[in-house]
């Protein structure tokens, strides 16, 4: 099939909820995607964050078609191997307790939510006391599209079709410690925050706020929540980006509840709830669920991922690389049309002064993958593997695209 085949066929039977870029998909190899007509593309999104050791990986195939002559699912009633060692993983790495699984980062925040209100009211149980149910969320965030994820989702393109969304939630000024003390009440039982803010454009939150967040909710009975489906998994060059405050060992300092996803199950779907054992205490049998999260044939890709990752040593090298991709974008500053450059690892941006559809969309023509979130902002979510080499590629395409986008509009504003 010819790609206007596709696209004539999608126009006609799908919901419209995406507008694709020009490229028909055929495979991938390492840091690149191919499409019908073997033109290359340098994947510098990995998917949205999940295919972050590239396309094709040997040892991921092997894995799984090691798991093809088992069986592809196993419901939640009865045992298979591999759920509970990926568990034990996730809470070696995070310094969290217990694990449960789901399919996308969507549901791990719905188990997030739906947790610490069991929590809340557990502990009123406990003290005779009315429930807390207010839930604190950031200005800009994004965590899902759920309904409970949603009320969390700060921004009105995506909330207003939908209202009224779930009640009980309200927004804190991004990285204001004071709005953050305002809005911290008795009645609030959680607050959810991305450490580093990624569809609102790589906003890492700052140390002071996080450590306010973490203290607030610890004299107050209330839940700390952090969002690391976009940043968490090794992204940043931490195991979770929160380890920049809070290192493993630091129990006290660490969230209560860790929502992940993305990256775990390399494409297989997959996401996750990481807790403490506190909050753990107040989740009874059959009062959360899911069929099919923590399949067999998800865990078994996920429990690769951590081998490679832990074996190639690859934490390291996403800060190396990462500290080099943030240099050459940083060379690009000299051109007024660059704002900032954000972020940390392999999670960064370049802020712009100028829309930045027609730049992705030129760089794609080019033969580069990436996108635009908040309009302005150049979001790279690169694959881990990538070379230094192939970032002085891009840079090279880049920087010639955004002098062409800069004459155009100088060129409008003197017309
Ligand atoms: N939270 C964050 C920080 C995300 O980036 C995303 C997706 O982009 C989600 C939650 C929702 O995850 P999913 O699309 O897997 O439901």
């Amino acid at each position: 099939m010819q790609l206007s085949q596709v696209k004539e066929l999608e126009q006609k039977y799908l919901l419209g909820t995406y507008s694709r870029y020009e490229m028909l998909v055929d495979r991938g190899s390492g840091a690149y995607l191919i499409d019908r007509s073997n033109k290359r593309y340098l994947d510098l999104l990995s998917g949205i964050g999940v295919n972050s050791l590239g396309y094709n990986h040997p040892r991921i195939k092997l894995m799984l078609r090691k798991q093809l002559k088992r069986p592809l699912h196993v419901s939640n009633l009865l045992y298979h191997e591999y759920q509970g060692r990926l568990a034990q993983k996730l809470c070696e790495l995070s310094g969290l307790d217990r694990a449960f699984f789901t399919n996308s980062g969507t549901e791990a925040i719905e188990g997030c939510l739906k947790f610490a209100r069991a929590f809340a009211s557990r502990q009123a149980q406990g003290n005779g006391g009315k429930p807390k149910f207010r839930i604190l969320a950031l200005e800009n965030s994004f965590h899902g599209r759920t309904f409970g994820a949603l009320s969390a989702t700060s921004g009105k393109k995506y909330r207003e079709p939908f209202e009224p969304l779930v009640p009980g939630f309200e927004f804190v000024d991004f990285n204001d410690t004071a709005d953050l003390e305002r809005k911290f009440t008795d009645d609030v039982c959680a607050i959810l925050l991305e450490t580093i803010q990624g569809e609102g454009g790589i906003r890492p939150i700052s140390e002071a706020f996080y450590a306010r967040a973490r203290r607030l909710a610890a004299d107050r009975g209330a839940l700390l929540i952090a969002d690391e489906i976009q940043c968490g998994l090794g992204r940043t060059g931490q195991w979770f980006a929160f380890h920049r405050f809070a290192p493993a060992a630091e129990k006290s300092l660490l969230p209560d509840l860790v929502a992940t996803a993305k990256p775990l199950g390399l494409g297989i779907p997959l996401g996750a709830v990481i807790l403490k054992e506190s909050v753990a205490n107040a989740i009874k049998p059959g009062e959360h669920g899911t069929t099919f999260g923590g399949g067999p044939l998800a865990c078994r890709a996920s429990l690769e991922y951590f081998k490679i990752m832990e074996e190639e040593k690859l934490l390291e090298r996403n800060r190396s690389v990462g500290a080099y991709f943030k240099g050459r974008l940083e060379e690009l500053r000299d051109l007024p049309i660059v704002k900032e450059v954000r972020g940390e690892g392999l999670m960064l941006a370049l802020e712009l002064t100028v829309p930045g559809k027609d730049i992705v969309r030129k760089l794609l023509e080019q033969g580069f993958i990436l996108n635009c979130t908040h309009d302005v902002v150049l979001r790279m979510l690169p694959p881990f593997i990538i070379t230094e080499k192939q970032i002085d590629k891009f840079i090279k395409v880049l920087r010639p695209v955004l002098q062409k986008e800069m004459e155009k509009e100088t060129g409008q504003e003197k017309a």
